[in-house]
């Protein structure tokens, strides 16, 4: 289905206007799409659309049509799962990166025996590289398009970016990069975070990538002797190490970080479920709409005490981050993999599952309580797997990997690059982009559509970033959706709204 051309509507050149122009040959009646209001324009097919039309052909019971527009060559795959270097691995065991909603086996069982080679030592489960998971993803969405289709679904892909929208006789008219228009009955926006922000205004310079994926590209032009910065430290930055480091770099490669932190690291996931923080638990706690951070904190301790564990030698560990020795710590988490304690595994979960409900319910002030830790919060919630650490650390200890914390700028001098921080100077001859949006951030791709879609009424502004839908007719999946925790969406959460997204759009706007 890829790359096949927009039909134009002969009357109105340039003018796609949805099921006026759809043949209906798959088994719908002209018209029916329309009239139901189930007739969606999905804007991104990366993950968060893959997880919106698996549960729309798994729940869809009268025909529609679906339209879904993505620019990229990669369809289905989004940023972070086009082909790239083996070197660049999921960051989370099968169990949850089902897109899926409700069945974690999804991916599991799609995987097979087949990948036993990439199982990771200390998780015990296989990780394997980010394109082979984007297979799974192409899988999934094609195998929803066809089902669709045998429903009597019209579905269509157009290979072109939304760059705007209008209302158009009580229907959404989208406009895309060629210039024409598509007129569809509901929107879902899954245009995902964005590119990295260019903080030192470096975009252009020779040897500055700005953008480090796929790093099978980017990584080409890097000479293998050369010094190599890269700024930030969290996954991206882990990636862009393990991937140099697997290419036979010898030169000296320096993490830039405000904080000096890096990701926790994964430890061995075990058969412990939370009976304590859960979203039941915290539901019933809350009181007007409204629930304290410190009971969401007593849910925990109970949960620790439970296991026969201090809450507070936890908090205590996490303060430390900030201050300790970041090798000393990534040796200490290593040493941790497979250790039994349920602590730090049950605050990561939380941060996924119980943590996007808890958020809405916080009063702002302990919302800014968390956002105040945010580096840290993220660091527990999406660690880095145990093969990164350990060869992170293989590269810290053999002194040619360091981490340098409190970055003050970044300029040109001499061809080269000189980077300020607290603590001295350094060179580099590249400097690698390695800082990823934050949540709710409005992507570049999609910042004149969101203008359009806020100037039409049909989505606002969350004053902490990000959209909110202001009519029925819009639906919002992924990072960009406002209101929820600074947290990066894990695949389940894709999947989780996906699903919700969909069951809006069928049961109509
Ligand atoms: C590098 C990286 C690695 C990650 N690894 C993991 C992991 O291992 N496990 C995990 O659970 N989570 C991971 N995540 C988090 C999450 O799974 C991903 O962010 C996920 O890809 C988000 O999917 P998405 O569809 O919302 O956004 P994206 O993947 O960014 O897809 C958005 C799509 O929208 C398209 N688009 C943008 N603007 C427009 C427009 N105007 N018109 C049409 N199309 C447009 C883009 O081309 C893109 O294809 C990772 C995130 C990143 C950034």
């Amino acid at each position: 289905m890829r790359g096949r051309p927009p039909r134009a509507n002969p009357s109105n050149e340039g003018v796609i206007p949805g099921e006026n122009t759809r043949d209906g040959g798959m088994g719908g009646r002209p018209g029916d799409a329309e009239s139901l209001g189930m007739d969606i324009g999905i804007i991104g097919g990366g993950a968060a659309a893959v997880g919106l039309l698996d549960a729309l052909a798994r729940e869809a019971e009268t025909p529609g049509a679906v339209t879904v527009f993505e620019p990229s060559p990669h369809l289905w795959r989004g940023r972070p799962y086009a082909p790239d270097l083996d070197s660049v691995l999921v960051n989370a065991p099968p169990v949850i990166m089902s897109i899926r909603e409700g069945d974690f086996e999804h991916y599991a069982s799609w995987l097979g025996a087949g990948d036993d080679a990439y199982v990771d030592p200390g998780i015990g489960r296989p990780l394997v590289p980010r394109a082979r998971y984007g297979e799974y993803l192409e899988h999934t969405a094609e195998k929803a398009i066809a089902d669709l289709r045998e429903r009597g679904w019209q579905a269509d892909v157009v290979p072109a970016p939304v760059v705007g929208a209008a209302h158009a006789a009580g229907r959404l008219a989208l406009r895309t990069g060629d210039g024409r228009e598509h007129v569809v009955g509901q929107v879902a926006l899954c245009v995902g975070g964005g590119t990295p922000h260019d903080h030192y205004r470096l975009d252009g310079a020779p040897g500055f990538v700005g953008d480090p994926y796929p790093l099978a590209r980017t990584l080409d032009d890097v000479p293998p002797d050369s010094d190599v910065a890269v700024i930030g430290s969290g996954l991206t930055a882990v990636d862009v190490v393990v991937s140099l480091a697997a290419r036979g770099h010898t030169g000296r490669i320096s993490l830039l970080s405000r904080t000096g932190m890096l990701p926790h690291v994964w430890q061995r996931p075990t058969a412990h479920r939370p009976q304590h923080l859960t979203v039941e638990r915290v539901g019933a706690l809350a009181r007007d709409g409204e629930i304290a951070l410190d009971h969401l904190a007593g849910l925990l301790r109970e949960e620790m005490s439970d296991a026969g564990e201090d809450l507070d030698a936890l908090i205590a560990d996490l303060r430390a981050a900030r201050t300790e020795d970041p090798v000393a710590r990534l040796r200490r988490q290593i040493a941790a993999i497979t250790a039994p304690e349920i602590g730090r595994r049950v605050l990561q979960t939380a941060a996924h599952t119980v943590g996007p409900f808890a958020w809405r319910l916080l009063p702002e002030r302990d919302r800014d309580r968390l956002r105040a830790q945010a580096r840290t919060a993220i660091s527990v919630a999406s660690p880095m797997i145990p093969t990164n650490a350990v060869r992170l650390l293989q590269l810290f200890d053999a002194g040619q990997l360091e981490l340098l914390a409190g970055v003050r700028d970044i300029t040109r001098d001499d061809g080269r690059f000189a980077v300020e921080t607290a603590h001295g100077g350094r060179h580099a001859d590249v400097v690698v982009n390695a800082v990823n949006p934050s949540p709710h951030a409005v992507p570049a791709s999609a910042a004149g559509l969101a203008d359009d879609l806020v100037g039409m009424g049909v989505a606002a502004r969350h004053p902490s970033g990000g959209l909110l839908p202001a009519d029925p007719r819009m639906h919002l999946v992924g990072d960009l959706a406002g209101g929820g925790p600074f947290i990066t969406s894990s695949i389940p959460g894709l999947a989780v709204q996906g699903a919700a997204a969909a069951r809006a759009v069928l049961a109509g706007p």
